[in-house]
């Protein structure tokens, strides 16, 4: 695996996990916070209601609609974006910023809007891309996976064709395979120490 950017050899700070809808970055994200501690996963704010299962505070930070577009208005978002047509997602700037200073390894598992609007402000951040191993597979899992409507699934299979033109953007990409692989090569472009 080697970096396409000028980042190669040295330690970034933040590293910014893109791809399409169902590739697995939540499952990759999840997969790092439980092995890898010395990992900052960022807790987004969403107002997509909780899937069965995803905890306040851990998975996302579920908030209103009004309170996300007060943390909007006050300046509060590194980046937002609305995803899917439907609900706003976004990461608050003030918590990155001072894992940054604590100096932890932060990842921020986002959407191709949001990765952009972090290249603007943050373009020393590493870019990841996590890819399908194919198109098929793509739309297995994301049927498999069974939380959305087939209405919401064409919708963001729209979504995932214009993403998957988007990679190369992107520093590295990892195919997604296995998860454990995956988030093996994802600490390694990371280039963090091994784990405790
Ligand atoms: P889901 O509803 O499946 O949890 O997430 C839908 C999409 O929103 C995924 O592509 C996910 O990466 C993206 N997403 C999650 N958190 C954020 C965020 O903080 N900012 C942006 N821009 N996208 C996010």
């Amino acid at each position: 695996l080697t970096l396409r950017s000028e980042h190669a050899g040295t330690v970034p700070a933040v590293t910014v996990l893109a791809g399409p809808t169902a590739v697995g970055k939540g499952t990759v994200s999840q997969y790092i916070r439980h092995h890898y501690p010395q990992v900052w996963l960022s807790v987004s704010a969403t107002t997509r209601p909780p899937r069965p299962g995803e905890l306040d505070g851990v998975h996302y930070s579920f908030v209103s609609h009004e309170q996300f577009d007060e943390l909007i208005d006050q300046g509060k978002m590194l980046e937002w974006a609305e995803v899917h047509g439907l609900n706003k997602y976004g990461t608050r700037r003030d918590t990155v910023e001072s894992a940054i200073e604590q100096g932890q390894h932060v990842l921020l598992e986002i959407d191709l809007q949001g990765a952009r609007q972090v290249r603007q402000t943050m373009p020393e951040a590493t870019f990841v891309f996590l890819a399908p191993p194919s198109w098929e597979e793509l739309v297995r899992r994301l049927i498999g996976r069974g939380t959305e409507s087939a209405t919401e699934q064409h919708r963001r299979l729209e979504t995932a064709k214009l993403e998957l033109a988007a990679e190369p953007e992107f520093d590295a990409v990892i195919v997604n395979d296995t998860v454990g692989q995956a988030a093996a090569k994802l600490v390694d472009v990371m280039q963090l120490p091994a784990a405790q």
